[in-house]
């Protein structure tokens, strides 16, 4: 990794500084087309792939939540970005063996989508002695089991989630496990899928889950590409990376 220079952080900030403020007028003029106050939806800076300094410079513009995707990427960040003022929210796959780890540092976990993964973060929220935001993810797919898609990307970070049918069950564990806290659901638009048509079912979700537990009032849904769709179905935090960092390397895992 090469450590930058004075100047050309200057322009990766200023660089940073445009894509935050596009993101912001997009933001807003889809709150005013769903006739929805700015201050309802908050904006999640996904920093994954991008070094600590970029997550500097959003929390230097203003940023206060950041999302990461996988923990060993994740854990160095945070660590080096202690002391910022940054609400950190797991957004990704989350394995049991990761879950120690992963409360160390995160605020949230948007990807509760299995009775052994609550398990494992109550009793490492415990062992920590903090308390976990904890998001369902839903799975939106209305074709579940069929055949790989293309679009490999898009799928990994839509894979895992509790179908609907199931949320229920899965925020009552949330909501009675120590250490806890039933913060809402999460979804990501399934490839292929009409976005529009996807947040409205996940509206839907979040009612029910809301009607049960009036606390659970988080509805994360929206990326770079269809965060105008998310506000305008009451998502209350998008989760945008590209748009505001630029297009990410390809990674191999
Ligand atoms: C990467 C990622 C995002 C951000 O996606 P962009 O298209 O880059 O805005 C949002 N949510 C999850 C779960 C992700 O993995």
């Amino acid at each position: 990794m090469t450590s930058p220079t004075s100047s050309s952080d200057l322009s990766r900030r200023e660089q940073i500084a445009h894509g935050l403020a596009e993101v912001e007028a997009q933001i807003a003029d889809a709150c005013r087309a769903a006739g929805r106050d700015r201050s309802e939806v908050a904006l999640i800076a996904v920093t994954k792939t991008y070094p600590a300094s970029d997550v500097r410079i959003l929390a230097s513009l203003g940023v206060r939540d950041v999302g990461e995707n996988r923990d060993q990427e994740a854990a160095g960040k945070a660590r080096e970005c202690a002391g910022l003022p940054l609400t950190w929210h797991f957004v990704g796959q989350l394995q049991t063996n990761k879950v120690r780890s992963v409360a160390s540092y995160a605020d949230y976990v948007h990807s509760v989508d299995r009775s052994r993964l609550v398990t494992a973060l109550s009793r490492e929220a415990e062992r920590a002695q903090r308390v976990i935001g904890c998001l369902l993810q839903i799975d939106l797919d209305e074709n579940p089991g069929s055949a790989p898609r293309p679009g490999a990307a898009r799928d990994e970070q839509a894979r895992g989630g509790v179908r609907p049918a199931d949320a229920l069950d899965l925020a009552a564990l949330v909501a009675g496990a120590e250490g806890l806290r039933l913060a809402g659901v999460m979804a990501v638009a399934p490839l292929g899928a009409e976005p529009g048509k996807a947040f409205a079912r996940l509206a839907e979700v979040a009612r029910a889950v809301r009607a049960e537990h009036p606390g659970a009032t988080m509805v994360s849904a929206g990326m770079s590409g269809d965060l105008s769709e998310a506000v305008a179905h009451g998502a209350t935090h998008v989760r945008v990376g590209t748009a505001l960092l630029g297009r990410r390397k390809p990674f191999v895992r």
